[in-house]
């Protein structure tokens, strides 16, 4: 897929995302944020290609890459959006001034140039290192751009008209899913000292 390709999809996944309430950051998040998060990352795993657009900016990271996994290789893999999500919330010194939100948002990013890539023939192999390649190829020929740019619009528009009542929100399930532990928080630590001393 192309650059702009990628660009067009990522926003419209953050807009489904944003509708679909994936994370609270996601749907009360700050647009000013999450837009460079989601467009930076729709670009980042190309990361290992050195004439993508990242690659040309960044050729120290892009030759290594290229050269040790190949286009389309680790970088396009589930194990490397794990490293990823893994790195973000264990590397990060808390006085950052990174917004979570951003954060959130390039997840959404990544995830969406993998889905993306898989619409193409040559697929991804989103279990590397095994050899596998997963793909739906409906990008192909020679109107490839144009597809790109009507699953992008197509997206968004199935996200402005998703009914609120078929509206899953995640976020709600991770609330109930916290229930208990807010409840235990609630406990008065003070007095269950003292029946242990
Ligand atoms: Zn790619």
């Amino acid at each position: 897929m192309t650059a702009e390709g990628h660009l067009l999809f990522s926003v419209a996944s953050l807009v489904l995302a944003h509708q679909l309430e994936i994370t609270p950051e996601i749907a009360q998040g700050d647009w000013l944020h999450m837009l460079p998060g989601v467009l930076l990352a729709s670009l980042l795993p190309d990361i290992d290609h050195p004439s993508s657009t990242l690659g040309r900016l960044f050729r120290f990271i892009s030759i290594p890459i290229a050269r040790l996994c190949g286009h389309r290789g680790f970088t396009h893999s589930l194990l490397a959006l794990l490293v990823g999500v893994t790195l973000f919330q264990t590397e990060i010194p808390s006085n950052w001034p990174i917004p979570t939100d951003f954060v959130h948002a390039m997840v959404i990013g990544y995830i969406s140039h993998l889905i993306a890539d898989m619409l193409t023939p040559a697929g991804i192999p989103l279990l590397w290192p095994l050899r596998i390649r997963f793909c739906i190829p409906i990008l192909r020929g020679k109107e490839r751009k144009k597809a790109e740019r009507f699953i992008a619009v197509l997206v968004v528009v199935i996200a402005i008209i998703l009914p609120q009542h078929i509206n899953f929100s995640f976020a709600r399930y991770f609330d109930s899913l916290q229930f208990n532990k807010i409840q235990f928080d609630k406990l008065p630590i003070d007095k269950l000292q003292n029946l242990y001393k």
